[in-house]
């Protein structure tokens, strides 16, 4: 079979995402026309590693990753003139006056690492460098399929830097040549990271629940997921929730006609495999949204290769 790669999204964190994703990734490992990679691209919370653990531990490789930029303060050169502080080189408030010693303080989280200090500084007292922005991280999971995630390092402003560099890693990697089917975990959101998770996909899952933020945010990451003319089918979580406004939910996807892959009713099952950092597929297989699950699964791959 053709090698697909999914995209499991949210508009917003909290609904579901990585819950579904490990289950998939369960069903998709036992499925014998499947081989699967599973990526988490939530690189600023990555997670979906606690759900599904390495295999050995002595096994998990980890790669430093450089793509964010930093000021760099370099003393001998600073004449103490105060000209950075008086005259606002630095527009994310990260640089700081330090009175004891008469020279500035560079605030590293702060910092956006755009040069404008490199540039005003008459004495040249400031250079940019790339500094270590987070790590990849791979190994092959308890279940049996490799497993890819990036963490960004605190303070790193190149989220979606990372989340390209996983894809790329993993499409550079051994495993893929046997590999027909590549899920991702994608972080929350409209912002540069989902957008670099959803470009190239194959297909999209979203996933949201029916409340009116919930739709609010479905809306927005729809349209994303359209601007790059990706087929998408959407799932509700929690889709039985007893809310005044889950009526007005369901007509907006019959209105539009957009696919609905499946209804994950509230179940105590989830909560309770997350607990024991499992996914619902194996925690509770006869549970009602396993059951779901499973269905989804298999609407997904009729989707994807028939
Ligand atoms: S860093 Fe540059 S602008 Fe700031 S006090 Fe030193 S010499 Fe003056
Ligand atoms: S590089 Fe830009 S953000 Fe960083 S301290 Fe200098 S002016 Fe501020």
């Amino acid at each position: 079979m053709e090698r697909k790669i999914v995209g499991i999204v949210s508009g917003k964190g909290g609904v579901g995402k990585t819950s579904l994703t490990a289950s998939l990734a369960s069903l998709a490992q036992k499925d014998i026309k499947t081989q699967v990679i599973v990526m988490d691209c939530d690189v600023d919370a990555p997670n979906l590693a606690i759900i599904l653990p390495a295999l050995d531990e002595a096994k998990i490789k980890k790669e430093d990753t450089f793509a964010t930029r930093k000021a760099k303060f370099i003393e001998d050169q600073c004449v103490n003139c105060k000209k950075c502080i008086d005259d606002h080189f630095c527009e994310f408030n990260a640089l700081n006056w330090d009175n004891q010693n008469s020279i500035p303080i560079i605030d590293f989280l702060k910092c956006e690492g755009c040069g404008a200090c490199r540039v005003l500084c008459p004495e040249h007292a400031f250079e940019i460098n790339t500094v270590k922005s987070g790590e990849i991280i791979s190994y092959k999971s308890k279940i049996g399929f490799p497993l890819i995630y990036g963490k960004t390092r605190l303070g790193s402003t190149s989220s979606g830097k990372l989340v390209s560099d996983v894809k790329e890693y993993v499409n550079n990697s051994k495993d893929i040549d046997n590999s027909n089917l590549i899920l991702i975990d994608g972080p929350p959101g409209i912002g540069c990271p989902v957008i670099a998770t959803i470009s190239n996909l194959d297909y999209v899952i979203t996933i949201s629940e029916p409340t009116p933020s919930g739709l609010h945010d479905l809306i927005r990451v729809i349209e994303v997921i359209q601007h790059f003319g990706i087929p998408f089918g959407l799932i509700i979580n929690k889709s039985d929730l007893k809310s005044p406004f889950t009526e007005e939910f369901q007509k907006f996807i019959s209105d539009t006609g957009y696919i609905k892959l499946g209804e994950i009713p509230f179940d105590l099952s989830i909560p309770q495999a997350m607990s024991y950092a499992e996914s619902v597929v194996e925690f509770a297989p006869d549970s009602k949204a396993s059951i779901v699950i499973k269905k989804i699964f298999e609407n997904l791959k009729k989707i994807l290769w028939e």
